[in-house]
């Protein structure tokens, strides 16, 4: 079982502790490293050969799950939202990399991929490609759930408050289910819209968690310039690189709130750092055709 470090940093006085799951590996993401465990053991013992999922351009979970699929030898098929992508492979760096790791591309219009999961699609796709194990968007299902419960360990217990930021939900499930009863989970959604709280709640039965709605950026995938230049100081004085679709819009929100007295800086807190940053140098080359800042 992979235990990730805990490393103490201390950012505009503030003092935290982050558990470095981004190092878990360079191109899986630390989250969506966990969320597959569990599932590509199903699949082995289900005796699939086929890994299908589904991710948009810059998606960790698409990069993390053709790595596992290469690493681990499973087919990988990846059903990717925008059609125009399928002339864009060599200048995105997450297709490119997926597609370097043997995954198969099936480029989808926006409007076909929210009926992805539809059974008439499921069906398409299987004529096309044969027999596979469906991972969820995002990866997250009971398995995933499972596998995040492995992010926290018995020397966490020292902390009163956990952070993490929150995509479909499985990731903070996990970490829920794993506290101690007198911690406090903290979730930094990184999404407009307030379902997730119903999504959590079918993952757990535990009360001692919150989500924080405010620190979104205008919803997912959305960035801004002060977002950037958070990022760019936080790296520049803690040496620790966060990405601009999850941990940036997190961590933005703990010293939002803790300068702001919404969270109080003498409890120890502990930051999940779930990783994306393969995701950056994609995103940087949105920026700098929008001619913004970029993440350095
Ligand atoms: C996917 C992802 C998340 C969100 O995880 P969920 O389990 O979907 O809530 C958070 N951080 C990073 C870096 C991710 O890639």
């Amino acid at each position: 079982m992979i235990e990730s470090a805990n490393q103490s940093v201390t950012f505009d006085s503030i003092s935290l502790t982050v558990k470095r799951e981004d190092l878990v590996h360079p191109q899986i993401s630390g989250n969506k490293y966990r969320k597959l465990k569990y599932n590509l053991l199903e699949a082995q013992q289900r005796a699939h050969t086929t890994l299908l999922t589904f991710g948009g351009a810059y998606s960790n979970h698409i990069a993390a799950t053709a790595f596992a699929g290469k690493k681990y030898g499973f087919k990988t098929i990846g059903v990717i939202r925008g059609e125009e992508l399928k002339e864009k492979i060599s200048s995105n760096a997450t297709l490119q990399y997926a597609q370097e790791c043997g995954m198969q591309f099936e480029f989808v219009s926006r409007e076909a991929y929210r009926q992805k999961t539809e059974p008439s699609v499921l069906h398409r796709l299987q004529d096309k490609y044969g027999t596979f194990y469906l991972v969820p968007e995002g990866g997250t299902n009971v398995l995933a759930i499972k596998g995040c419960e492995e992010i926290l360990t018995a020397s966490d217990a020292v902390f009163d408050i956990i952070c993490s930021s929150v995509g479909t939900g499985g990731t903070i499930a996990g970490l829920i289910n794993s506290a101690q009863a007198q911690q406090k989970i903290l979730g930094f959604s990184s999404l407009k819209g307030d379902f997730l709280d119903a999504e959590i709640q079918k993952y757990t039965t535990q009360k001692n968690w919150e989500l924080m709605t405010d620190y979104h950026f205008g919803g997912y995938g959305k960035i801004k310039p002060e977002l950037i230049t958070f990022i760019n100081e936080f790296k520049e004085e803690t040496g620790i690189p966060l990405d601009p679709i999850y941990t940036g819009k997190m961590c933005y929100g703990i010293v939002d709130m803790i300068r702001h007295d919404l969270l109080d800086k003498t409890k120890r807190i502990l930051v999940i750092h779930t990783g994306g940053l393969q995701g950056i140098q994609g995103i940087n080359e949105k920026l700098r055709r929008q001619q913004l800042p970029l993440i350095t």
